[in-house]
């Protein structure tokens, strides 16, 4: 059904802003996939990537990704937009470096510049430091950016981040979404975001849900959010509405000076 899905064209990427929370732009935005199953409607990837997974389908629906968000990253490039575009690799397509960086430079080769392009990997891949760090170097030689998907639940160590040469620490959502109940996931952003500043990696913070955690983020000098608070992943043309209000929420300067985002929601 899945390799039928890419013959007939079901797959979209949805898009969801990242927002800089000192201006209240967008300044990126993380390229989610969705299939348009004709029977079942929309469906998230939480319920097919982990069976494209057990399949080199795997590697196709990723090359798919790749060629559709450097596409639309070089479209936005020509109407004159610097945006960074992310977007999402499984660790199975990292088990086939040579293919995986064909890959790349083929989505390349439409002529976006490689800097407005983030590859987002989880954490647990750094575990193989091997065979990682020789397609991670690769992969930053291209110029594209590299990030630490959902930062702070896996093992790494102080030593992975500095071996590897990571761009962007994706804060997981679980920390930010208690960020304004429990004082221990305070702690814990607040100790990433120094981490970070320290290795000069950028950071965008997920999940974010409301105002007080939007207004912590910002005081606590993360630079970048991205969540439902801002607005969920949309298709295309809702994210190119949202480009063109540009400002999509009134930084604060208090806590009462919150102003409701633009909401969208799928
Ligand atoms: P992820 O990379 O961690 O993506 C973030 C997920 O959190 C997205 O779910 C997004 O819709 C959701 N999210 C965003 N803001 C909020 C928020 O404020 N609150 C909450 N509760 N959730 C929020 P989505 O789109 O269903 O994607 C789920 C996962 O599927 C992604 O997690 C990623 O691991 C995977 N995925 C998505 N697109 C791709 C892709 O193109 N390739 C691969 N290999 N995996 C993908
Ligand atoms: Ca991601
Ligand atoms: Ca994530």
């Amino acid at each position: 059904m899945l390799h039928k899905a890419l013959q007939h064209n079901e797959f979209e990427l949805y898009y969801q802003p990242q927002v800089d929370l000192r201006t209240g732009c967008i300044v990126g935005c993380e390229a989610l996939i969705r299939w348009n199953h004709s029977g079942m409607g929309l469906v998230a990837p939480g319920r097919f990537i982990p069976i494209a997974e057990h399949s080199h389908l795997i590697n196709q629906i990723g090359r798919w990704v790749m060629q559709q968000a450097c596409f639309q990253a070089k479209t936005w490039q020509d109407k004159g937009h610097s945006l960074k575009v992310s977007f999402n690799v499984s660790a199975r397509q990292f088990m086939r470096p040579e293919e995986l960086m064909a890959d790349l430079n083929a989505a390349l080769a439409c002529g976006v510049n490689p800097h407005q392009m983030s590859i987002e990997l989880t954490e647990s891949l750094l575990l193989d430091a091997h065979s990682m760090g020789t397609v991670l170097e690769d992969i930053h030689a291209t110029g594209v950016q590299i990030s630490l998907d959902d930062f702070g639940t896996g093992y790494s160590s102080l030593s992975y981040l500095r071996r590897f040469p990571i761009d962007v620490l994706k804060i997981d959502q679980s920390f930010v979404s208690h960020s304004d109940k429990n004082p221990d996931d305070v702690e814990m952003v607040k100790t990433i975001i120094g981490m970070a500043h320290n290795l000069n990696m950028r950071l965008v913070a997920e999940g974010v849900e409301t105002a007080q955690q939007a207004l912590l983020l910002s005081e606590l000098n993360c630079e970048v959010a991205q969540g439902y608070y801002f607005s969920h992943p949309v298709p295309l043309s809702q994210f190119e509405s949202l480009l063109d209000a540009q400002i999509i929420f009134k930084p604060a300067r208090g806590n009462d000076d919150f102003e409701m985002p633009l909401l969208y929601s799928i």
